[in-house]
């Protein structure tokens, strides 16, 4: 059987850098993955989809031209096969450094197949060989994938997964997304833009129910005024295959009342959450617990219950993105190697949804707060009040910063406005230096700039009502 210093399994976003480190350090280690080289971000997720919300921008702006004095002959079309081929190669190229990488790393060896546990320090390789490799140290690091609700008709119609979609290479003529959170808006702005008619179907009162309602409110608005459908209390969501209509043969009921119409649709997205890569890893040979939604239980230092397993990356259910997935490798290779006790809870929340314009978001929301009852300022301002915005007519949405008003720390930020992603890391960077708010109040930004405004949302601060 063959032995070795660790085993990793699945090369995701944590995988192959803490590879590279492991045998750095000396370490003899074995590589198993399953199917794509990059996991999700890089074949079905972030590169992909940024990749193809690249192309909707540029369809967008051109039918924008006229705005900026541009002038285009004729329609703008999309050729879906080149939008297509542009996203193949990009994310392409990624999959294929990532498994260039690990092949060609020294003291890596790299087996391809499903992985499962024969017992805590051995693992069954789903290979032609079917290789065992036993290990004292085990990580794994197997993602999620879209979750398939049991929604009565779900079996009469075809749908499409974050997963499916991204294979497509013509227009669907409408386009229903169940699902109104991240996934299903930036599909369905960036389809809107490509030219379907695009429904969002969100069972919930309103979009991404997790932010402010103020927020929620102003991106409903951006995707109503391009035309995106959006139906929200859909609290009776049930599909049914009707051919009459050969065009749009997928319908989708959104209430059970009569009175409610069908929705007709080409295609059907389904992107109504993730669940975790951990049904199938045979958790149970090794004693590796798991919580009721199956990710599995660590401490602060990625450690499972199992001494020597490892659990880093969306399967364990404390991050869902590729930062903190790869945060992660770095809290698990800093432990191991270099001594250094870092832990998941130093991690201050970040991420960005991509929409257009983009919402960046750190820290706690204004909700969050006035729930923790503390003193605390709140400072907004709408992105028609921001030059760069203007200048590059682009002004949509606005930014909200919240300050404890004792500590004088930031605490969250949502800033949903054209270059949001970018700017909110001049917060997340105060917060990370665990300064007050006034280091950055004071700080001179590079005019023109979105966040050369952010000193001076900090100087106007009100007590939160
Ligand atoms: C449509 C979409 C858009 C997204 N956009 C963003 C974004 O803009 N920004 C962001 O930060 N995040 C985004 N995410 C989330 C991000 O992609 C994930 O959080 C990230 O990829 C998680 O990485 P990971 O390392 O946990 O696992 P993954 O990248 O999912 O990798 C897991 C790997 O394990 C392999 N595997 C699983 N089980 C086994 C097994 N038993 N044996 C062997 N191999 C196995 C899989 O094949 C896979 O390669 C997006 C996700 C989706 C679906």
């Amino acid at each position: 059987m063959p032995k070795f210093d660790a085993i990793i399994i699945g090369a995701g976003q944590a995988g192959p850098p803490l590879a590279a480190s492991l045998t750095k350090a000396g370490m003899k280690v074995a590589m198993v993955e399953r199917h794509l080289f990059g996991g999700t971000c890089v074949n079905t997720g972030c590169i992909p989809t940024k990749t193809l919300i690249a192309s909707a921008y540029a369809a967008q702006m051109a039918r924008r031209a006229a705005f900026y004095g541009v002038t285009l002959q004729g329609e703008v079309a999309v050729d879906m096969k080149a939008v297509k081929a542009r996203k193949d190669t990009v994310s392409g190229a990624s999959r294929t450094g990532v498994e260039k990488m690990l092949r060609t790393m020294e003291n890596c060896t790299v087996y391809t197949g499903h992985a499962r546990f024969e017992s805590p320090t051995t693992i069954r390789v789903s290979n032609e060989a079917n290789d065992l490799l036993e290990a004292p140290k085990i990580f794994l690091n197997v993602g999620a994938r879209a979750v398939i609700p049991q929604l009565p008709g779900i079996d009469q119609i075809d749908y499409l997964t974050n997963t499916s979609m991204l294979a497509l290479d013509t227009l669907p003529r409408h386009l229903v997304i169940v699902g109104g959170s991240y996934i299903g808006i930036e599909f369905g702005q960036m389809y809107r833009r490509f030219g379907s008619e695009v429904t969002i179907v969100e069972k919930g009162p309103r979009l991404v129910a997790h932010e402010d309602e103020d927020i929620s409110a102003a991106i409903k608005e951006i995707l109503e005024k391009e035309g995106i459908h959006i139906q929200l209390n859909a609290e009776c969501i049930h599909f049914r295959k009707d051919a009459s209509d050969p065009e749009q043969p997928n319908v989708v009921g959104t209430t059970c009342s009569e009175a409610d119409p069908d929705i007709r649709g080409s295609h059907v997205l389904l992107a109504i959450g993730r669940k975790p890569n951990t049904d199938d890893l045979a958790l149970d040979k090794a004693g590796v617990a798991f919580d009721e939604h199956g990710y599995i239980t660590i401490d602060d230092h990625l450690r499972t219950n199992v001494p020597g397993i490892f659990a880093l990356g969306d399967c364990n259910g404390k991050g869902g993105f590729t930062h903190t997935s790869y945060n992660d490798f770095e809290i698990a290779a800093a432990n191991l190697i270099d001594n250094d006790p870092r832990k998941v809870s130093d991690r201050i929340p970040c991420y960005a949804l991509y929409c257009d314009p983009p919402l960046g978001r750190v820290g706690m929301t204004e909700a969050q707060v006035r729930k923790t009852g503390k003193p605390a300022l709140m400072g907004t301002r709408p992105m028609t009040r921001v030059g760069r915005a203007v200048e590059k007519g682009e002004s949509q949405g606005f930014m909200k910063i919240l300050v404890d008003a004792e500590s004088k720390k930031i605490l969250g930020a949502s800033l949903l406005g054209i270059g949001c992603d970018e700017a909110v890391h001049c917060l997340l960077d105060v917060m990370y230096a665990d300064a007050p708010y006034t280091t950055i109040q004071r700080a001179v930004h590079i005019h023109p700039t979105v966040s050369e405004l952010i000193p001076t949302v900090l100087g106007d601060l009100k007590p939160l009502a």
